[in-house]
């Protein structure tokens, strides 16, 4: 494995990537922040006293008085325009070593987390595989591929999922009729139906963003959007951070780098080096995801399945993505 500037990288957050190989931005994301700004005079106005805690843009929580505070109004067709259009100059791709996994299902946590989940909705998802009965069984985390051609795309009949310049899979659930041609479509069972309403309270102010997709929408399709939010802020998804295996590589095929937060390697040669393959290559999606293979497992597969609850127990008992 080619890994670069090791020492280096390892002091790096493992949220903050790939700033040292051109991972630019575009407009500030918004979607979480609610839409307020500090007016710019007091015109001699006294202040009561009151403070409120706000957090800033770069995550910084800062008490400022309740009155210097003003309405912004939010450029949500703006918005809603660079989710659609992605980041220009970027192909984005993941990399998930299956030596390391563990089941430790880390990743299935910080996702339903960050994107407000219910517990039975798992955009990324760990399936137990095992290729024939001469071989051994292993850990299958298996994300949204964002697949270069897409069936999930195609067979939309409103436009409501679209494949961005940046290689990243969207559903913009406020365009999104709940159909469910694309659960029908996609090969690899990677969508999931929000058939409640999740009653999430959100913040004032709070605005719809395809690229966080926060609340879910009852009666339209969610999945993994390879946190788009994120990649935005130069950051790693939330799976590849919360792992603590380091299982799950992202990065810019453009760059021909990948991390995992502590190790930065060449994209291609780590493929090359490890027999990195994609899922099911038949069936000509080209999936974004690639896997390396699970050879010289670092765990036995039987201490993925020890301290989990009965009813995970039982799903590990059924084969994988079909
Ligand atoms: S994995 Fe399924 S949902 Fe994701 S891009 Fe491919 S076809 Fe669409
Ligand atoms: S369920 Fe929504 S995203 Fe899926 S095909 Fe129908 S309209 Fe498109």
């Amino acid at each position: 494995m080619d890994e670069i500037n090791n020492n280096d990288t390892k002091s790096n957050s493992r949220r903050s990537f790939l700033k040292k190989f051109g991972i630019g931005v575009g407009i500030a994301s918004v979607a979480s922040v609610a839409g307020f700004s500090l007016a710019k005079g007091n015109n001699g106005n006294s202040y009561s006293g009151d403070m409120v805690k706000l957090l800033t843009p770069d995550g910084k929580l800062v008490e400022v008085p309740k009155e210097a505070i003003q309405a912004v109004k939010l450029d949500t067709d703006k918005m809603k325009e660079e989710a659609r259009k992605g980041l220009s100059g970027k192909k984005f791709v993941m990399v998930i070593d299956l030596a390391k996994c563990k089941n430790a299902r880390k990743c299935v946590d910080a996702c339903q987390e960050g994107h407000m989940l219910p517990k039975d909705h798992e955009w990324i998802k760990l399936y137990l595989l095992q290729e024939n009965s001469e071989t051994s069984r292993y850990w299958f985390p298996r994300p949204c591929f964002h697949c270069d051609k897409p069936m999930c795309v195609s067979v939309c009949p409103v436009g409501a999922t679209y494949k961005r310049h940046d290689g990243i899979v969207l559903v913009d659930n406020e365009r999104c009729i709940g159909c469910k041609f694309c659960m029908t479509g996609c090969p690899y069972s990677a969508r999931v139906f929000n058939w409640k309403d999740p009653e999430v309270k959100m913040p004032e102010g709070h605005v719809y963003d395809p690229e966080l997709t926060i609340p879910p929408i009852e009666g339209t399709v969610g999945k993994c959007v390879f946190c788009a939010d994120r990649a935005r802020k130069n950051e790693l998804p939330r799976c590849a951070t919360a792992c603590p295996m380091g299982v799950i590589y992202f990065g810019d095929l453009y760059e021909d780098t990948v991390t995992n937060g502590v190790e930065t390697v060449r994209f291609k040669k780590l493929l090359a080096d490890r027999g990195g393959y994609r899922y099911r290559e038949d069936l000509g999606t080209l999936p974004s995801v690639f896997y390396l293979p699970p050879t010289q497992r670092m765990f036995p597969v039987e201490r993925g399945i020890d301290n989990q609850t009965d009813e995970i127990k039982e799903r590990y008992k059924k084969a994988g993505p079909r």
